[in-house]
């Protein structure tokens, strides 16, 4: 719960005595803040600086205090359990010579030493760079844009798409890459981190999580910390602005609202929740809106990118119904028919946000609509040997009335070039979306670009393939590379990349164009380019 206030604040109370608050109104040209700088065991900014949220008029910058991140030794990171003040500036120029704004925030104990500034009043679709000041040391440089004035026309915008950064099985060398191919946004679809412990039994891993798994507050801080000390994911987010919502490793896997996967008692799963929430919402540079609120944090939101792109961020985890069908064990299960499925009340989204989002939809007057969540929208069956089809009752399979219902809002409603961006399962996917994917001919009313993970281990490739023929909506599968999707929009054609690395066991790996696939306006499905 980082203050978010630009206006200097009264230093008497606060840890940092001594601070030279005055520097902070004169504005313009005014020197560096001059303050007496406490001890620290080191750095304070080893977890870099991110941005987010970018608006025509602002966007939020972040960081968090952090100057040790030994394992079990720093469980604040190495701070002293008290406020201390970071100052920061931005500029025009990446050299921060031509400094426009500055501001001093409070990081506090109970919020990691998080901060999150707020800026606004800026001018649309133009870089800025900033930086933070705490202890008298300097953050790394960091990048942010505005987007285009709202209703203003929009030549190109470029979307790099990132989701399942497993730390243990490899390296982030996407971001990398990505950093080189200069978006002016990401979009991580969730699985930022894995909440599991240890896999270093398996010879495919590179590098190591805590032996237990995060349950609690301090062990979730402690697992962002570590994947956050990454230089090329920090860079990455030192780039430009994220938006970011989760899927499930971000609490617990496979979790329905308040239903964990182990079948925790509800109230007992709520309070690892509200630890989880509160740890994600510290390390992402998130606006006040997302704040947790004890268990519940608001993160399905809308985003517009000028009128080319009206971006529907959504939460495909803390509302949606428990899945069925699956037997006494919880979490997920390839399940054949049944009754359950087709109860109405059985919810991917929950019905207020499910309203928002049509609502949305049904006003749009952007050229894109995009509904940027967390798992693979187009349907996927198996026949197994007794012609029984199979499917997964965890993704949009497993609330097949949820994504009826949208579908056919979709078509009766004529939203205009609808485009589902998804993640969580760890390969490409490139399909046809379509009220009932029964009907062969009928033409698709949306198309889906799921991305393959960052780092974590595909899905078996044989295994899916064999059953593409039952799946003929599905355009294009594959699950064993990694990488990420760069999105190019236009007016008239939606054009992605799917960016795919060599390997993940080399911090150095090349980048290669698996393929690209390209959508026509007014004209939905995916077409090889
Ligand atoms: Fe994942
Ligand atoms: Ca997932």
């Amino acid at each position: 719960m980082a203050d978010t206030t630009s206006r200097p604040l009264l230093t008497r109370r606060l840890f940092l005595a001594g601070a030279a608050s005055s520097a902070l109104t004169t504005g313009g040209l005014a020197p560096s803040i001059v303050e007496a700088a406490p001890r620290l065991p080191g750095n304070p900014f080893t977890l870099g600086v991110a941005s987010g949220e970018p608006a025509p008029d602002g966007f939020v910058i972040w960081t968090r205090l952090a100057p040790d991140l030994a394992p079990n030794l720093a469980q604040g990171g190495g701070m002293p359990p008290a406020p201390m003040a970071v100052d920061w500036e931005l500029a025009l120029d990446a050299r921060m010579r031509r400094v426009v704004r500055r501001g001093r925030v409070i990081a506090r104990p109970e919020s990691a030493h998080a901060v999150h500034v707020e800026i606004g009043g800026l001018a649309p679709r133009r870089p800025y760079w900033y930086r933070f000041r705490a202890a008298g040391v300097q953050s790394p440089i960091g990048r942010a844009v505005t987007t285009p004035s709202a209703g203003a026309p929009v030549d190109l915008y470029r979307i790099a798409v990132a989701s399942c950064q497993h730390y243990e099985y490899g390296y982030y060398s996407a971001y990398r890459h990505m950093v080189a191919d200069k978006p002016d946004l990401i979009l991580h679809l969730g699985d930022y981190i894995y909440e599991n412990g240890t896999n270093n039994r398996s010879t495919r891993t590179v590098r190591r999580h805590p032996p237990h798994e995060a349950k609690t507050l301090a062990q979730y801080r402690e697992r962002y910390a570590l994947y956050r000390s990454d230089p090329d994911l920090q860079a990455a987010h030192a780039w430009c602005p994220w938006v970011v919502t989760w899927d499930d490793h971000e609490v617990d896997n496979d979790y329905a609202n308040d239903q964990s996967e182990h079948r925790a008692l509800p109230a007992e799963f709520l309070r690892r929740r509200a630890a989880a929430y509160q740890a994600y919402y510290e390390h992402m540079p998130l606006r006040r809106l997302s704040r947790p609120r004890g268990d519940h944090m608001q993160i399905y939101r809308r985003l517009d990118i000028g009128r080319l792109i009206s971006l529907n961020v959504l939460d495909n985890r803390q509302y949606r119904s428990d899945q069925v069908c699956g037997g006494e064990r919880g979490g997920s299960a390839a399940i054949t028919d049944c009754e359950a499925l087709s109860n109405p009340d059985h919810t991917m989204l929950g019905h207020p946000q499910e309203k928002w989002l049509t609502g949305n939809l049904g006003r749009s007057k952007a050229r894109w609509n995009v509904l940027a969540q967390q798992q693979l929208m187009a349907q996927f069956v198996a026949y197994d040997k007794q012609n029984r089809a199979l499917r997964s009752n965890e993704g949009w399979d497993g609330y097949p009335g949820s994504r009826e219902r949208i579908l056919k809002f979709i078509e009766q409603s004529r939203v205009q070039n609808t485009v589902a961006l998804g993640g969580d399962i760890h390969s490409y996917w490139v399909s046809d979306l379509k009220p009932d994917f029964g009907k062969r001919d009928a033409a698709p009313v949306a198309t889906e670009f799921v991305g393959t993970s960052i780092s974590s281990p595909g899905i078996p490739y044989g295994r899916l393939m064999a059953h593409m023929p039952s799946n003929p909506h599905i355009r294009y599968f594959e699950s064993r590379r990694r990488g990420y999707l760069l999105c190019a929009v236009t007016d008239d054609h939606w054009l992605t990349d799917l960016r795919t690395v060599k390997t993940v066991r080399d911090r150095h790996s090349g980048i290669d164009t698996l393929r690209s696939f390209y959508v026509e306006s007014g004209r939905p499905g995916a077409h090889l380019a």
